[in-house]
């Protein structure tokens, strides 16, 4: 994952032209990167701010499709899962904050959708056994209910609800 510089307006807002030149760069108070440019087109001069953006990587879909991380997605079946559950919108907006840092910090292009899943159900299941258990239902496939009971007896086993 490389993450790259994008500079805002680095078209001439008065003719669009991509021909500019950077008169003078310095920072504001905020720490951002600040340019004087001008156009070699028109001569008129505008200034921009540099921004890094840090690129998340695709999501391998279990069909081999790509598509982009989607953070209101996850949001969505969360929320679901946690209908009428003590778990707050915070609690949940946290636990996908993990889940984006996670992803970044493995550093890669792309990531199947499966070690996505995997660190929002770990997450989940710390927060609430039984919006876990809905959860996976819907999102590992238990579709019949001995899955469903090993799900239960393999959690009322483990520590996280120790
Ligand atoms: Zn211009």
């Amino acid at each position: 994952m490389n993450p790259h510089i994008w500079e805002e307006g680095m078209r001439c807002p008065n003719c669009q032209s991509e021909n500019t030149r950077v008169i003078d760069t310095f920072r504001d108070k905020t720490g951002r990167v600040r340019r004087r440019r001008e156009c070699r087109q028109c001569g008129h001069r505008f200034s921009t701010i540099e921004q890094w953006i840090q690129q998340l990587p695709l999501v391998i879909k279990a069909d081999g499709s790509r598509e982009p991380f989607d953070r209101e997605k996850i949001l969505k079946g969360l929320r679901i899962a946690c209908w009428k559950r003590p778990v707050s919108a915070t609690d949940l907006e946290r636990l996908v904050d993990d889940v984006e840092a996670y992803i970044r910090s493995l550093g890669r292009g792309e990531v199947p959708s499966r070690v996505i899943g995997d660190r929002v159900i770990e997450g989940l299941k710390r927060l609430d056994p039984v919006a876990y258990i809905r959860y996976a239902i819907v999102y590992l496939g238990l579709e019949d209910l001995s899955a469903v009971r090993r799900e239960i007896d393999r959690l009322l086993a483990s520590d996280a609800l120790a």
